[in-house]
């Protein structure tokens, strides 16, 4: 396996192997893409802010981690030195900030939004 390729083990010592663009990015905390995912199949990268030619594309890892059997499965000690870093990222959405959650909330996938619709309307109807 070339050393660029992105793997993820599904247990029983098998990987599957990641070609998407998405893989390749790493994390921020003032991430400037957000990847909406619309499928399977199918995911849009949005742009957050202006970005400069040659700038790497960054998006937040705690984002698009959710419906892991209900369980944190990884936690990043982050460095990417931004002025909101959040120095711990746990892989699952409802552990980021209240703040970071009503952000990306619009760029979930409607299944997402339908599943935990109770968990949903409590985070965008209350403001602490
Ligand atoms: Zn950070």
């Amino acid at each position: 396996m070339p050393n660029n390729d992105h793997a993820d083990y599904i247990g029983r010592g098998r990987y599957v192997l990641s070609f998407h663009p998405y893989s390749y990015m790493n994390h921020s905390c003032n991430p400037n893409i957000v990847v909406k995912h619309e499928s399977i199949a199918k995911s849009n990268f949005i742009a957050l802010r202006d970005i400069k030619k040659g700038e790497e594309l960054t998006h937040d890892y705690g984002i698009g981690a959710m419906d892991q059997f209900g369980k944190t499965l990884w936690v990043i000690d982050c460095k990417c030195e931004s002025k909101n870093c959040r120095k711990k990222i746990p892989g699952d959405f409802f552990k980021q900030p209240k703040e970071i959650q009503r952000i990306y909330y619009k760029y979930l996938p409607s299944a997402i939004k339908r599943k935990y619709k109770d968990k949903f309307n409590k985070l965008m109807t209350r403001r602490k």
